[in-house]
């Protein structure tokens, strides 16, 4: 049974779909069946997959809307090694037509289920609301990893977040919990960051993941020519992170206390 995490946080650019891909990857390359889900209708996280959003003739659209099985949407990601339900601004589309259908937070739990035996890792990657589309992710997730940067107003809108992930596990899905804050585009030279980090731990304690994600160009070069960074250049600081992450997600799951 796959374990399924969504890469979630309302706030825009803070690095979930940079992090959905590289982990991914870095799953991948650590010999883990993984299958990545993109929820966003920006379909960066196709894009930066390999897979070109623009010439899908099934997406995760069709799957939320009853229209495909996700064996018929995924395509391969050849340079990750992992397989996609990918997405393009159709399914933008989804968040007014699921509104009149049934058991409309839970489409695409309902439909993962099918595949869930085929993989070790089902990684989603949400848009940047607390939309119908991100509730679908939550719904069907049995762990939220919220990635931040260590600025000022990091905490701000993280409230929102947990509210909602609270809300979802008391009414829809009990087995959701917040898996760990991951710190992102972490530059060690800037003192905020190093205090916003230290607070973070402070606050959090083992909420916080052990791995910090570099800010390093070589994770932003990557997506322009289709590939994870992890793929692009597996040397660079940034790669090397996120494999690292693979690794402490692996060990996280493996404890007994963390298997939902
Ligand atoms: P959105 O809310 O729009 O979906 P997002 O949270 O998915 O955004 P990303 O697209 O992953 O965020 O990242 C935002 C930008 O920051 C991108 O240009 C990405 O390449 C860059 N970026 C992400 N992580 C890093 C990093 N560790 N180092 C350098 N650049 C990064
Ligand atoms: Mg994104």
């Amino acid at each position: 049974m796959a374990s399924i995490f969504c890469v979630a946080n309302q706030k825009g650019g803070v690095g979930k779909t940079t992090t959905t891909v590289n982990l991914a990857a870095g799953l991948a390359a650590q010999g883990q069946r993984v299958l990545l889900v993109d929820l966003d209708p920006q379909g960066n996280a196709t894009m930066g997959s390999g897979i070109d959003k623009r010439q899908l003739a099934r997406s995760v659209y069709h799957v939320l809307i009853g229209m495909a099985s996700v064996g018929a949407a995924r395509a391969r990601s050849e340079a990750g090694g992992y397989d996609v339900l990918p997405a393009n601004r159709e399914l933008a589309g989804a968040e007014v037509e699921l509104v009149d259908l049934d058991d409309r937070e839970s489409r695409l739990k309902a439909a993962l289920a099918a595949v869930a035996d085929e993989y070790d890792f089902v990684l989603i990657d949400c848009p940047p609301s607390l939309s119908l589309l991100t509730l679908n992710g939550l719904c069907a997730a049995h762990g939220v990893i919220i990635p931040m940067q260590c600025e000022y107003f990091a905490l701000e809108g993280l409230a929102d977040l947990v509210n909602t992930i609270k809300r979802v596990a008391a009414n829809l899905n009990p087995d959701l919990k917040i898996i760990g804050l991951l710190r992102v585009m972490f530059d060690p030279r800037m003192t905020l960051q190093q205090q916003v980090s230290q607070q973070l731990v402070d606050k959090f304690g083992d909420k916080v993941f052990e791995t910090i994600i570099p800010r390093n160009v070589r994770l932003a070069e990557a997506p322009s020519y289709g590939l994870p960074g992890v793929a692009y250049d597996r040397s660079a600081r940034g790669a090397q992170a996120y494999i690292h992450f693979g690794a402490e997600m692996i060990a996280r799951c493996r404890a007994p206390q963390a298997h939902p």
